[in-house]
Parts: C-alpha cells; sequence; structure tokens
C-alpha cells in the first residue's frame, strides 16, 4: 500500500486565515489517522505579493497549533528549474507548444471570443499552426494542449463526482514568456514530486483541480485524490469577512483562545463524530477521517467556540495559563507585572479558570491581583460597601490578622466563626470583603482569594476601604 502524503499549501501573501489553517489541520489528521505523512510547501512564487513577514506567519501559526509538517518546508520558488523541464519535456513530446501571441492580440483575441458571446479563453491559434511561421527571436508562452472533446471526471473526497465539459477548459500557459512557471504548472509538478497522494484543499480551488489534472495527464502521472472542503462561513451563512470579526490565526490568539481549544473547533466545523465535542490531539487522529466532512458551508458559531475554549482552560495547566495571563496584563494600566503578582495569579488559577472562557476574561479577572490600594472600585462593589458592611470589615479585620498560617482553611474557619458570632449570614461578610479586596462583586472563593494575596495585602486593601 502507498503511504498517504499529504500537504498544506499556502501563499505567503497575507494572514494565515482560519480557513486555511482548518484545511491545514485536516491534511495534518488525515496523514496522521492513516499512518501517513503530512508536509508543508510555501507556495512562494509570486515574487511580488510574497514576503518574508507572511512566511513567519505561517509558521508561527501552524506551530502555536501543533500542526508540524514531518519533513523541511519546500519553498515552491527554489524548483522553478525543475518546473522549467517538465514543461520543456510536454513540448518536446508535443503536448504542449509555443504561443507567440502579444498581449495585444490576446487582448484582442478575448475581445472577439466576448462580442461572439463566447467565454473569453484562447482560441489555440499557435496550437496548430506551423512553427515555421513563428516570428524569429519572438518571446514565446509554452502553452498546454487541452482536449477538445469529451468531458473531465474528479471523484472529490468531499464533493462526490464533478464533472466538467472540455470544451470549458483553453489551452492554458505554463511557462510564461519569462521562463517563470504559471501557478496551475507549479502545484503539479510540486505535488507530483514531493510524492502527494490526497490533496485537500478548499473548494474555492476546484476548478484549479481541472486545469491541473491535464498536466498530470500529459504527463501520464498518477492523479492524487481531490478533496475540496468547504468555506467557512460567518454566522448569517456570508463568506466569512472582515465585517463578521476576527479571521486570522493571530486574531484568534488575541482574543484569548487556545490553540487546542481553536482547533478542536475547527475541526467539529463540518466534521463529526456521534456526539463528541470535546476531543483532544490523539481522538482527533484516532476519529478524524475526510468521509466525514460534510459538504455544506460550515458557519461560525462564536458562541459554540467560546464554550468549546472554557472547557480547554478548565483543563489547561495552571503554570502555563498564568505566563500568559501575566504576558497579558503587561498591557493593562495601574497592574504592576512581577514576580508577587505571579505567585497571586499562580495561586488563585484554579479558581480563576473556572470563571472564565477566554483568556482576555481570565485577564481581566486576575488584574486585581497586581493593583494596588485604592482599588478602582466597580458600581457593584461600590454598593456592597455599605456602612455596615464597612464596620463588619472593621471587626473582622481584627480577626484576620491573627489567622495563622493564613491558609484557605484557616481563613474560611476565621470566617465562619466570624459569621457565627455575630448572626450573620457568612455572604453578608463574604461580599463586603471581596469587594474592597477585589473591587468588583465576583472573584474565586473568598478563602482563596485572601490566601493569594497573602494577609499584609488582604489587611492593607481592607484599610483602603475603610480609611482610605
Ligand atoms: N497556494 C494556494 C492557496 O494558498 C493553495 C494551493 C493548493 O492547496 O493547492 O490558496
Amino acid at each position: 500500500m502507498t503511504t498517504i502524503r499529504t500537504r498544506f499549501a499556502p501563499s505567503p501573501t497575507g494572514l494565515l486565515h482560519i480557513g486555511n489553517a482548518r484545511a491545514a489541520l485536516f491534511n495534518f489528521l488525515f496523514a496522521r489517522h492513516h499512518g501517513g505523512q503530512f508536509l508543508l510547501r510555501i507556495e512562494d512564487t509570486d515574487r511580488e505579493r510574497s514576503t518574508q513577514q507572511a512566511v513567519d506567519v505561517i509558521f508561527a501559526g501552524l506551530g502555536w497549533m501543533g500542526i508540524t509538517p514531518d519533513e523541511e518546508p519546500v519553498f515552491q520558488s527554489t524548483r522553478e528549474a525543475r518546473h522549467r523541464e517538465v514543461a520543456l519535456e510536454l513540448l518536446e513530446k508535443g503536448l504542449a507548444y509555443k504561443c507567440y501571441c502579444t498581449p495585444e492580440e490576446l487582448k484582442q483575441m478575448r475581445e472577439d471570443a466576448t462580442k461572439n458571446g463566447l467565454p473569453p479563453r484562447y482560441n489555440g491559434l499557435w496550437r496548430d499552426r506551423d512553427p515555421a511561421d513563428a516570428p524569429q527571436g519572438a518571446p514565446y508562452a509554452i502553452r498546454i494542449k487541452a482536449p477538445r472533446e469529451g468531458e473531465a471526471i474528479i471523484d472529490d473526497l468531499v464533493q462526490g463526482e464533478v464533472r466538467v465539459a472540455n470544451v470549458e477548459l483553453d489551452d492554458m500557459i505554463i511557462l510564461r514568456s519569462d521562463g517563470t512557471p504559471t501557478y496551475q504548472h507549479a502545484v503539479v509538478v510540486d505535488d507530483h514530486d514531493m510524492a502527494i497522494t490526497h490533496v485537500i484543499r478548499g473548494d474555492d480551488h476546484l476548478t484549479n483541480t481541472f486545469r491541473q489534472a491535464m498536466i498530470y495527464r500529459a504527463m501520464g502521472w498518477d492523479l492524487p485524490r481531490f478533496g475540496h472542503l468547504p468555506l467557512i462561513h460567518g454566522p448569517d451563512g456570508a463568506k466569512l469577512s472582515k465585517r463578521h470579526g476576527a479571521q486570522s490565526v493571530v486574531e484568534f490568539r488575541d482574543m484569548g483562545y487556545l490553540p487546542e481549544a481553536l482547533c478542536n473547533y475547527l475541526l467539529r466545523l463540518g466534521w463529526g463524530h456521534g456526539d463528541a465535542e470535546i476531543l483532544s490531539r490523539e481522538e482527533q487522529i484516532k476519529l478524524f477521517d475526510i468521509d466525514g466532512v460534510g459538504r455544506a458551508p460550515s458557519r461560525m458559531d462564536y458562541a459554540k467556540l467560546d464554550h468549546i475554549n472554557a472547557v480547554w482552560l478548565r483543563q489547561a495547566d495552571d503554570v502555563r495559563l498564568s505566563d500568559d495571563v501575566m504576558e497579558r496584563l503587561k498591557k493593562v494600566d495601574g497592574v504592576t507585572v512581577d514576580e508577587t503578582t505571579r505567585a497571586r495569579v499562580l495561586s488563585l488559577m484554579p479558581g480563576l479558570k473556572e470563571r472564565a472562557r477566554t483568556l482576555v476574561e481570565l485577564t481581566e479577572n486576575a488584574a486585581f491581583l497586581g493593583r494596588h490600594v485604592p482599588l478602582p472600585m466597580n458600581a457593584k462593589a461600590e454598593k456592597l460597601l455599605t456602612p455596615e458592611g464597612r464596620a463588619l470589615l472593621g471587626e473582622l479585620a481584627r480577626d484576620l490578622a491573627v489567622v495563622d498560617p493564613f491558609n484557605p482553611e484557616n481563613i474560611d474557619a476565621a470566617l465562619r466563626a466570624f459569621a457565627e458570632r455575630g448572626e450573620h449570614k457568612l455572604g453578608q461578610v463574604a461580599q463586603p470583603l471581596r469587594a474592597a479586596v477585589t473591587g468588583s462583586n465576583s472573584s474565586p472563593g473568598i478563602d482563596a482569594t485572601l490566601h493569594a494575596l497573602g494577609r499584609d495585602e488582604t489587611l492593607a486593601r481592607i484599610g483602603a476601604v475603610l480609611h482610605g
């Protein structure tokens, strides 16, 4: 049996769009599922539009998502000589020909076709013309001889059987007059040389597939199997665009999504396995196959993404989350980002991560740990600090001052004893206390919160509310 080899072939001309990231994920999982290899090819032949920065964004995005190629990435631009070689071979075999049309002639040809109600295609002018007619020394492009009759059929792994009449395809250029390969040609030569068995990509490439198939057939090469994935649409059903919000992998990272959550979500978008919603990478590899991918466009569901992210947040390692939150806190005004804050964040992380859907929310909820007295108070906290609440805080501070060691169990015991003694409900004591030390009305358990702050800071914050 041949080894399954897939590839992700992005053009480094901009962002890593989540539609492309999803294609990368599917290729990766498909190869892993079948014990094959996943490769990366950077399609940088368009020198004008390709940038190093975009290459870096692709590497960083894939690395962040844990989608790593099994071999060194291939840069398409380094393979031009090979692309030329194949074009010349087709020329030699009489399966391609030299076309001497000038840009003006081509323009005229298109205009004439349109005038006659025909699609603006190349009319095969130099296909049958005697090469002796060629203007001496004039530049020429190499065009492939497209079949003129019959139809081409692709048995697509997602779309099913797709047919195109061959008259729809014209003699496309494979090598330009400056000796550079066209996109369609380079893709085929590279996929063949990289021994790619399955091409999984967005269905916006479906028409390219018929053009590319001509080159495979002319060279007598086996065609890979194709699987064209439906695109991702916005919640309203329109193609995902800026107005729907985030589109690139970096944007989702900045919005506080964990890579495993984003991957989990992108996988579930248009692919399912029963009711299973949360799948580890190992489970994804075990269960994924291309036949589970639906044909209908998928719709982004941001609430679902938030839900999946919340689940992954709760399972994530506390040190890792604290490191991330510390980075994000650097951009928050009034917060000191130092070892003290880090220790507090880490200490409270088990409670914090239960209450956030994204790392952005987690950061907002953790910010009070790095603030200084007087703390900014939100309206709900202000409301809790009634004269009665303040009076209680004054008495409570004396009890808290002697809790030793200042750990969650002892703090809890002290609060309960205090409430009991004064015949208060625990909430009547805990809520003004929470307001005083966090500046808000919600936080993880009050015992864990005070413990994370430590006794001195807790008393300083209560003191600032009472005497500030
Ligand atoms: N470079 C193409 C793109 O970024 C993908 C080509 C392919 O997957 O065959 O859209």
